[in-house]
């Protein structure tokens, strides 16, 4: 990421640069084409000029050659008049001469020239050249410029005359050499009349001496300025037999740069600005998008959940990072396509995925649809694949995206849960005592098979309603919703963990002992209550009959001997405190052994169970009666003085004398019993020294012959 946008920077930056030096080079280009033009145009004058000037003046010359040929005798005179009329047409002309057979014989203006006249040109070795060259060439000829011999410096234009011959013999026209006439145009004036020197800003130089133009040497200024590298404006001035080559140079010479560099330099350096701030921006868009694709894929990878888009047109298919995880395959080997996807998807469950496409395709379901897909390691993976069709204006399909999440743990969580509650069911139902789950509003959410035994009430009946107004009695209802409301702010209750009996109701009214058992568990916010409630009714009877067993005598329902024991000295120390008499009265059967030996002793049991129902029957509700022996009773009197427990006693006596028992044999049988009895006045004395004196009294009473009462 750094190292492209290090890159992007360097790109744009060099791009910049390379524009600059292109458009400066550019500008500075036209810049130059532009003097360029402006110095050829400032130039074409000198140089038009140069060539009116120089061609006027050789024409004057050819004319007078001309003239010779025809008229070629003639007066100094007339020579003079012509010459004179040509130095006014054209003033650039210095003088004019003819040479006869190359001898100066004709000479206009004569003063200053004197030197001239009657110089023979085969005498000149510098100009005797030039001079043949115009006699044979047969045409004008320009030498020079070069230093004339009046002074200053001359062109000098020369051309030959040929004379024709009349004669017979020459009908043809064949000419014979007549000489040279020559003209001097005078350059400083020749310069002058083309105002060279106004061409201020320029560097000017001439070369093409004898017309020999570029190949001719420099005759004015400096000849450095014909240098090709200092790239010099060429402009070439023709005229007959020959040329000249003008070079200029502006006089700073050309310029370095253009008139716009420096806003061709602000333009581009703006344009670096721009750059460098859109690639910034760019930059931080693509960090920005580079997060946010990071975030995403953490996020995907988090949540298991991968997205993928497909393109119909292109046929070409796209996953994120998290669906290549889901798949088990990695970026490098596989390239995800529509055939590579289904080539995964497992093997039963191949034809939902398809139809399920196709569906998608013709828009009649977007795509929904669990299924299974196989890893190259072998591992199967469960997801939840959802997709849609993206379609253009004419409704065909074009894109197909969607997700697929990785379900395969929330399934496994699912099915655990799945199986954990139908553990519990399955205990619930095997198990014998009643199971309620209700929430803290007291609702019943589960209601077990055994609850529908015990309490009457169907499943269908009991779930929704309110556990404790079904099964508690009205009397209870109102301390248990006070603890239920408790335990629906905090969880926490007087009832939970512990084990506790109470009594409930069936659903047919009937009240009947529980044993509850209570445990809390939360979920989120809420708090649930699972009971156990047994029904304890057999329970509670056999115990209670346990309890009976250990305090009754069996076989007559009376209070056992170690029961009337504590009864009784519970009794003396009431007696002890109230100062009220106790009266106990000890009762043994008659020559019980014979009933028995008799009868039997079956028969012996019922002789006495009769005999125990035979005393009460005598007593009032607050004596109590015990067995303590075999055949032998013991009956206590609470508030009873001796008269009132002999009148007792005596009544017990007459009753029992009086019972009449029928035995299988048929043969009634009848029975008594013998009494003692001994008081406590003020509880002074102890159950035994009581039921000593009685014992002693009632032996008394058999020694007295039975069937009586004795008193100690
Ligand atoms: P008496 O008291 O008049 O002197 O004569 P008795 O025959 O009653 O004398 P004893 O006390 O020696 O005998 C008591 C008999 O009572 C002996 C025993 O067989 C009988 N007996 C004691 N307990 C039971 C019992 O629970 N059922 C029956 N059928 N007989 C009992
Ligand atoms: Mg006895
Ligand atoms: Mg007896």
């Amino acid at each position: 990421m750094k190292i492209r946008s290090f890159l992007q920077i360097t790109f744009v930056t060099i791009l910049i640069l390379i524009m600059d030096i292109v458009v400066q080079q550019t500008a500075l280009y036209r810049y130059r084409n532009q003097q360029v033009v402006e110095i050829t145009q400032e130039l074409s004058p000198v140089r038009f000029g140069l060539e009116k000037e120089i061609v006027s003046g050789l024409l004057l010359i050819q004319g007078m050659a001309n003239h010779i040929s025809i008229h070629p005798t003639f007066t100094q005179k007339e020579f003079a008049l012509y010459a004179e009329n040509a130095l006014r047409i054209s003033p650039v002309l210095k003088n004019i001469g003819a040479a006869p057979d190359f001898i100066m014989a004709y000479m206009y203006p004569r003063a200053g020239n004197e030197k001239m006249l009657g110089v023979n040109y085969r005498s000149l070795p510098k100009q005797w050249p030039q001079v043949q060259l115009a006699w044979l060439s047969g045409g004008i000829i320009v030498a020079g410029p070069l230093d004339l011999v009046q002074g200053g410096s001359g062109l000098i234009g020369r051309t030959p005359v040929f004379v024709r011959q009349n004669d017979k013999e020459n009908v043809e026209g064949e000419d014979s050499f007549w000489g040279i006439v020559s003209a001097v145009i005078d350059m400083d004036r020749l310069f002058e009349s083309v105002n060279i020197n106004a061409l201020s800003g320029l560097k000017i130089a001439i070369r093409g001496i004898d017309g020999k133009g570029a190949e001719g040497e420099v005759f004015w200024g400096r000849e450095s300025l014909f240098d090709p590298t200092g790239d010099p404006v060429l402009v070439d001035v023709f005229f007959p037999s020959g040329s000249w080559q003008i070079a200029a140079l502006p006089v700073g010479g050309w310029p370095e740069e253009s008139p716009y560099s420096l806003s061709i330099h602000l333009f581009m350096g703006g344009l670096l600005l721009i750059g460098l701030f859109l690639s910034y921006k760019d930059i931080r868009h693509r960090i920005e998008i580079q997060n946010v694709k990071e975030k995403l894929g953490e996020a995907q990878a988090f949540a298991h959940l991968g997205s993928w888009e497909q393109d119909l047109r292109r046929k070409t298919l796209w996953w994120s990072d998290e669906v290549y995880n889901i798949f088990g395959v990695s970026k490098d080997e596989f390239v995800p396509s529509e055939q590579g996807f289904l080539q995964k998807v497992h093997p039963n469950d191949l034809v939902r995925v398809k139809e399920a496409y196709r569906q998608s395709a013709k828009g009649e379901n977007a795509f929904s649809l669990k299924y299974r897909i196989l890893r190259p390691d072998g591992g199967v993976r469960f997801v939840q694949g959802q997709g849609k069709h993206l379609r253009n204006e004419k409704g065909e399909p074009t894109r197909f995206l969607g997700t697929i999440h990785d379900i395969t743990e929330q399934r496994e969580i699912v099915n655990a849960l799945e199986s954990e509650q139908a553990k519990l069911q399955a205990m619930a139902e095997a198990t014998y005592d009643p199971y309620i789950m209700i929430d803290s509003q007291d609702t019943i959410l589960f209601w077990s098979p055994a609850a529908e035994k015990v309490f009457g009430w169907t499943n269908e009946e009991a779930l929704g309603q309110k556990m404790h107004e079904l099964i508690t009695p009205p009397e209870y209802i109102e301390p248990a919703l006070e603890g239920l409301h408790h335990f629906a702010q905090s969880g926490k209750g007087p009832v939970l963990d512990s084990i506790s009996e109470l009594p409930a109701i069936r659903k047919n009214g009937e009240y009947f002992p529980v044993e509850r058992s209570v445990s809390a568990f939360q979920v989120g916010d809420s708090y649930y209550a699972v009971g156990v409630l047994r029904d304890i009714t057999e329970r509670k009877k056999a115990e209670e009959k346990l309890a009976q067993l250990a305090s009754t005598d069996e076989l007559t329902g009376l209070f056992n001997r170690r029961t009337f024991i504590e009864m009784t000295e519970y009794e003396l120390k009431h007696s002890k405190r109230s100062g009220s008499p106790i009266s106990l009265v000890m009762l043994d059967a008659d020559k019980f052994k014979n009933i028995n030996d008799t009868y039997g002793h079956a028969f012996g049991d019922e002789v006495l169970q009769v005999l125990a129902s035979t005393v009460l029957s005598c007593v009032r509700e607050v004596d109590i009666l015990g067995r303590v022996g075999g055949e032998e009773f013991l009956l206590m009197l609470p508030d009873t003085p001796l008269e009132g427990a002999v009148g007792a006693a005596e009544r017990i006596r007459a009753a029992i004398e009086q019972v009449e028992l029928q035995h299988e044999s048929g043969e009634t049988i009848r029975f008594t019993v013998s009494m003692g009895i001994s008081v406590c006045n003020h509880g002074e004395e102890s159950f035994d020294d009581l039921f000593n004196r009685a014992d002693m009294a009632m032996y008394q009473a058999k020694q007295k012959g039975r069937n009586r009462v004795e008193t100690a």
